[in-house]
């Protein structure tokens, strides 16, 4: 069966959630320095916000009943995140956010009776924060190439090595750390992940490196980490000796589509500006909006979101449908490759259409470039995740069965002729 309708008990739901985000959310930008900085202010407004989230029955959902979620799935998630991409801030306020939700996933699915207690149910309830850190100063893309390691002293693994944009590190409670483990193994077994307490001695932050737009030097939130003989418990490892990739694909899997579903609630409010600037300014004695060229940008427009959101909304139904990443990979990379390209097109026709304003601190399509460049880097980069679709495409392909393709035209008339032979002879050439 196909469906491209809300049911209306849950519509009413992303009723609320709109008006909620719009009222509550959005203006907290304006007062709050950063989403995740827990200082006075944000103990008066965030855990209250928080708390009707909860009460509504939105809070998580994309989690099971066992972790305290609805259990609503991708698809509901997709609807929801379309609002919650407004505001940097909503995945907080709505308990969804990365990377707390794809750490959340790891504990859920690798740790031990005490980690769930300890981690994952703090993380669930919005009452700690967490940071992933993979990604090494010489190379990112590539995980082959890290060196960062644990070395197994009596009941303690100890790290040593760098780590590069680990993401919110400076407010997180613990870090989940990729680390070279099995030095001799074969390459993708040679890394397993461990939990790391944030007051463990030895996790030297280096520097918090920012993003161009805005934010001074020192204020960013994606820590250059130097680890100096850390020592942990030897039960911090997850997934067991080795298996390093199979628990980050655990985690990259649902992050990657959930900044999708954010992306196109962020391009949709491109759009909506575009349209409302196409209506409301004049030049030449009339509106924008009565020019064709502008006409194109705002139907290009269009056209690139809903291809984009269908996709999107597919992906998330395939994850429900199938329960299993590895089935869904290829569609998650090409939501990936694609999501960047998107906003990035989407942003910068909303900037041209707004002239100057367009292009100040005083609208968000600059942000929305900038987050562009973001999506297109973030949990791998564009072309790494075209290689995985075109991979998963072509491990489906066979070869031509001779020497020209199936649909070669010569053998397709022969055969064609061949099948209606009788009937060709008996009604003639005509
Ligand atoms: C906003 C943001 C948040 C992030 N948060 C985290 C985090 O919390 N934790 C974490 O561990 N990391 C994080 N990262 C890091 C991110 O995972 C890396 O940036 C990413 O994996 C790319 O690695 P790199 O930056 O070292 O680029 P490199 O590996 O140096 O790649 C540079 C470029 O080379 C090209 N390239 C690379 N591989 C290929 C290929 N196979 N084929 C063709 N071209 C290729 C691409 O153009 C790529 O952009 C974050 C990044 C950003 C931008």
């Amino acid at each position: 069966m196909w469906e491209f309708e809300t049911d209306p008990e849950y519509q009413a739901d992303l009723d609320w959630a709109d008006r909620f985000v719009r009222d509550e959310v959005e203006p907290l930008r304006y007062v709050l320095p950063h989403a995740l900085d827990r200082d006075e202010r944000w103990h008066a407004l965030v855990p209250p916000l928080q708390r009707q989230v909860k009460e509504r029955g939105l809070w998580a959902t994309h989690l099971g009943p066992d972790l305290g979620g609805p259990g609503h799935g991708q698809v509901k998630l997709a609807l929801l995140n379309e609002i919650l991409g407004r505001a940097p801030i909503a995945p907080m306020i709505f308990g969804c956010s990365a990377p707390d939700s794809g750490n959340a996933e790891i504990l859920a699915h690798y740790g031990t009776d005490e980690h769930k207690a300890k981690y994952l149910q703090p993380l669930l309830d919005g009452e700690i924060f967490s940071c992933f850190s993979m990604t090494e100063p010489q190379g990112g893309s590539d995980p082959k190439e890290f060196t960062c390691s644990a070395v197994l002293d009596g009941d303690e693994w100890v790290i040593n090595g760098e780590k590069w944009f680990s993401s919110n590190a400076r407010y997180a409670s613990f870090l989940i750390v990729m680390v070279v483990t099995e030095p001799d193994a074969a390459p993708y077994q040679r890394q397993s992940m461990i939990i790391v307490p944030s007051d463990t001695p030895g996790i030297n932050i280096l520097r918090n490196v920012g993003h161009s737009f805005g934010g001074a030097p020192g204020q960013g939130t994606h820590a250059y980490i130097r680890y100096e003989n850390v020592r942990v418990p030897k039960e911090n490892m997850l997934g067991g000796r080795g298996n390093a990739f199979v628990v980050a694909q655990t985690r990259l899997g649902g992050g990657r589509i959930h900044h999708a579903m954010r992306t196109v609630g962020m391009a949709q409010r491109a759009l909506d500006l575009m349209l409302e600037r196409a209506v409301s300014r004049r030049t030449q004695g009339e509106l924008l909006s009565k020019k064709q060229l502008v006409q194109e940008m705002i139907a290009d427009s269009w056209l690139d979101l809903e291809q984009f959101r269908l996709l999107v909304l597919r992906t998330a139904w395939r994850i429900d449908r199938y329960q299993d990443y590895k089935r869904v990979r290829g569609d998650i990379s090409g939501v990936k490759a694609a999501m960047p390209g998107v906003l990035h097109r989407i942003a910068s026709r909303a900037l041209q259409v707004h002239g100057s304003l367009g292009i100040t601190e005083e609208m968000p399509f600059m942000d929305m470039i900038s987050n562009a460049y973001h999506l297109g880097l973030a949990d791998g980069p564009t072309e790494v995740h075209k290689v995985t679709l075109a991979r998963t495409l072509l491990s489906g392909a066979t070869p031509a069965p001779g020497l020209f393709p199936t649909m070669h035209i010569p053998a397709e008339r022969e055969a064609a002729l061949a099948k209606y032979a009788d009937v060709l002879a008996r009604t003639g050439n005509g």
